[in-house]
């Protein structure tokens, strides 16, 4: 019998302690900037779609990427149009779990939407994933070109309200 409390005594202070180790690296994730592999992936990809956007459109671009926390939790980026800036955010909180989705998949998809901003196109249509943001997603090397997806993730702001 004592074997049998002692057997769960260890077990719960051990999930314990697994617990805590799991809550303080959460933590720490949350405090820090992403790691400096991370970032260098994240550049190196940056660096491919404008060169693939620059031998499609024959146009050098160079969008500022965000990383932020406080986006939405549902939200893995978002491509934004305030008064003529375009800004891609991509959400922290994401590149824990799923760093190489959020490069590979989430970055060529918002920065297609950038473009879309660009060429001045701010059809709402289907959240902004019309048949044009799907070429040019194609184009510069997406892979998550999806048109029918249910997220909204682009943030059209004209000079005189919210469009
Ligand atoms: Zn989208």
């Amino acid at each position: 019998m004592k074997t049998i409390y002692r057997t769960f005594f260890l077990l719960t202070i051990s999930s314990l302690i697994l617990f805590v180790i799991i809550f303080v690296k959460d933590k720490e994730f949350q405090k820090n900037p992403l790691s400096q592999k991370t970032i260098d992936k994240l550049i190196k990809k940056e660096k491919d779609i404008q060169s693939l956007i620059q031998q499609r459109y024959r146009v050098n671009i160079n969008f500022p990427v965000i990383i932020e926390d406080q986006l939405p939790n549902n939200l893995f980026g978002l491509a934004t149009y305030k008064k003529g800036v375009i800004k891609i955010f991509l959400n922290k909180k994401r590149f824990q779990e799923s760093e190489q989705y959020m490069i590979d998949y989430v970055l060529p998809h918002e920065y297609a939407h950038a473009m879309m901003f660009y060429f001045k196109d701010f059809s709402k249509e289907n959240g902004g994933h019309t048949k044009r943001w799907q070429t040019i997603c194609k184009n510069i090397g997406g892979i998550k070109c999806d048109r029918f997806v249910d997220h909204h993730d682009i943030l059209i702001e004209k000079l005189g309200g919210i469009y």
